[in-house]
């Protein structure tokens, strides 16, 4: 029964409500409160203060129980996310545990997830790539899904507004299909990333192997200092939570910086059951909350609601809004809601060895984790039997090499002396997925949470255009390896299920035509104005793009145009 307490009603009113607290729901509190709205930022999850609350940052390895292993049981007990590299001893309280939250699998699919404060910015690699006009342009020109209704003028300058806040390295490359930023100093390529880079460029006019863009602070800002961030120190224990703020997180910057201002007002443990739908009116006037302690249902009242609940959390917020008006969901006039749901494609890789450069020994340390390899596939034209094309990654290192053989003083003396192995590189490959129709979440009619709301149920699978992906991509890497004079080369392809890749999009997409999308292009439900979507779930098409810049991005925007729509009295 919700807690309809008149009296408190006023207390329980803002300008806005922010569901979820991650990546793009940070980003959506900073703007608002900016702006001077008195703002609620609801969280599901417990609060994760920066710094205090990283136990496992300043840890040596020999203070880990298991020594960063997860014991047996816990990984056998957690196969899903046991799945995602980063799940270990050091990181494993960040992520959500298989049993705590369960989904239907209508077909396999990892779903990796971080319920707390910040969300899974604490967890992410901090890889970040601009969209390029290529595409924006992508499902017009190869007839798949719908037409953005923007193209990437109209994002540009946001791409430029959220990077110098965030604080993004890199070079600029001046490569059209991978548009340049407003970048800190880039981390450094190693000799024989650099090799690489110099072959790649001598062979072919059109690809490209770059030092990879991450939202690392190489060289803070005055805009970085002033959040409390310092420059990051290359210590690579990011997904601990980094006591620097080396990197961006919405723990570091957006949060605080929110609460900073005065405006907001953040509550955990509090899982928004439903967007509440005010029919006289024709928008939404709030939201329904379930205390997860208490489970005592609470609601809340706004002009503006902002969904930042992570694709597919938005796509079970929003279909279990259901009213009079909208019996199959909010604003899901169109039907489309919850369908062409996509995803990367992370499944090939390739690793070789490099006989060269044995006089440099650094096994270094790059936060940015090496080089990367924009997409060259199809992008001027279409060239192969397959549609879209993919980024790859590319790295090289050495490993000290420790024999465990010999006993007492001969065992300690191998244990302690430099033992460099050679060079080894490696790619893996980030392939963009079509959207369809009949990739899709929809609510279970039957099973419910421990709070009484619908279990998602999720049906998505990979399709032979990923499979034709996927073998051009060992081809074409084969092929630059082995011209590169990189031996031993090893590709390797497997069946995972989609979701490993954490990047799962759509369900609420935006188009032009109310017919076939939820959201028009300044991501407002066509349907319901007040209503904003910003997280993966407004993304039309995937692009091979890491996604997390342009959530970042299209929030910031959509923050700047409600505010002014706001207060032209259009919402
Ligand atoms: C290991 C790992 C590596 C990654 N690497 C990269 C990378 O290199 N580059 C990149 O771009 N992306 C990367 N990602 C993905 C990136 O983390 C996500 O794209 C990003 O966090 C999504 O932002 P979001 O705001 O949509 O969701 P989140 O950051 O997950 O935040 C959503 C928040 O909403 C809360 N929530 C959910 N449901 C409700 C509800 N009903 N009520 C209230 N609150 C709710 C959640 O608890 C969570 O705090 C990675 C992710 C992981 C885990
Ligand atoms: S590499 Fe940088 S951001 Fe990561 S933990 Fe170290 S100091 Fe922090």
């Amino acid at each position: 029964m919700a807690n309809l307490n008149i009296d408190s009603v006023k207390d329980r009113t803002f300008d806005a409500i922010v569901i979820g607290s991650g990546m793009s729901g940070g980003w959506a509190a900073k703007e608002l409160t900016d702006k001077g709205l008195k703002t609620l930022i609801l969280e599901r999850g417990r609060d994760v203060k920066h710094i205090k609350d990283y136990p496992t940052t300043n840890m040596y390895p020999w203070e880990f129980e298991h020594r960063g292993e997860l014991p047996v049981a816990i990984k056998e007990a957690n196969p899903i996310v046991n799945r995602c590299y980063a799940f270990g001893e050091d990181a494993a309280h960040f992520f959500v545990k298989d049993n705590d939250h369960p989904y239907v699998q209508e077909k396999p699919f990892d779903w990796i997830r971080g319920y707390q404060v910040g969300g899974k910015s604490l967890l992410w690699a901090r890889q970040t790539q601009r969209w390029s006009e290529f595409d924006f342009e992508g499902p017009a020109r190869d007839g798949f899904a719908v037409d953005w209704p923007i193209r990437y003028k109209d994002i540009a300058p946001w791409y430029s507004y959220v990077e110098k806040f965030a604080g993004i390295s890199g070079n600029r490359d001046g490569i059209p299909e991978l548009p340049d930023g407003e970048f800190l100093p880039a981390f450094p390529l190693n000799t024989v990333e650099t090799y690489f880079s110099n072959h790649v460029k001598s062979k072919y006019s059109n690809r490209h192997v770059i030092s990879a863009r991450c939202a690392h602070l190489s060289k803070p800002n005055q805009i970085h200092l002033d959040q409390g961030r310092v420059q990051c120190q290359e210590r690579i224990l990011c997904q601990r939570g980094c006591p620097f703020g080396g990197y961006f997180s919405a723990n570091a910057s957006t949060i605080p910086w929110a609460l900073k201002s005065g405006h907001a007002t953040l509550r955990p443990f509090s899982v928004v059951q439903e967007i509440i739908y005010d029919e006289k009116k024709g928008k939404a006037s709030g939201v329904r909350v379930i205390d997860t302690n208490t489970k005592e249902a609470i609601e809340y009242y706004a002009d503006i609601i902002f969904v930042n609940a992570a694709a597919l959390n938005t796509n079970l917020v929003l279909l279990n809004s259901t009213s009079h008006r909208f019996p199959n969901g909010l604003g899901n006039d169109s039907g489309v809601l919850g369908k062409y749901v996509a995803f990367h494609n992370y499944s090939a890789h390739i690793g070789a060895e490099y006989d060269g450069d044995k006089e440099w020994t650094t096994d270094g340390r790059n936060p940015a984790g090496g080089g990367y390899i924009p997409r060259f596939r199809n992008v001027y034209k279409q060239e192969t039997d397959f549609l879209r094309g993919y980024a790859s990654g590319f790295s090289a290192y050495r490993y000290q090499q420790r024999p465990w053989d010999g006993v007492g003083a001969s065992l300690k003396d191998n244990l302690v002396k430099d033992n460099l192995s050679g060079w080894k590189v490696g790619s893996h490959m980030m392939g963009e997925t079509i959207p369809k129709e009949s990739n899709y979440v929809a609510l279970d009619k039957a099973l419910k949470d421990q709070w009484g709301i619908p279990q998602l149920k999720i049906s998505v699978a990979y399709d032979d255009n990923d499979e034709k992906m996927k073998k051009d991509y060992v081809e074409q890497l084969t092929e630059m390896f082995t011209s590169a004079g990189f031996t031993n080369i090893k590709a390797s392809t497997d069946n995972r299920a989609p979701g490993l890749d954490i990047h799962e999009m759509g369900g609420a997409r935006m188009g032009n035509d109310p017919k076939t999308s939820v959201l028009n292009k300044w991501n407002q439900m066509h349907a319901v104005k007040n209503v904003f979507v910003t997280d993966g779930a407004c993304m039309t098409s995937t692009s091979c793009q890491n996604p997390s810049l342009t959530y970042m991005a299209f929030t910031a925007r959509a923050a700047d145009y409600a505010v002014s729509e706001m207060k032209k009295g259009n919402i």
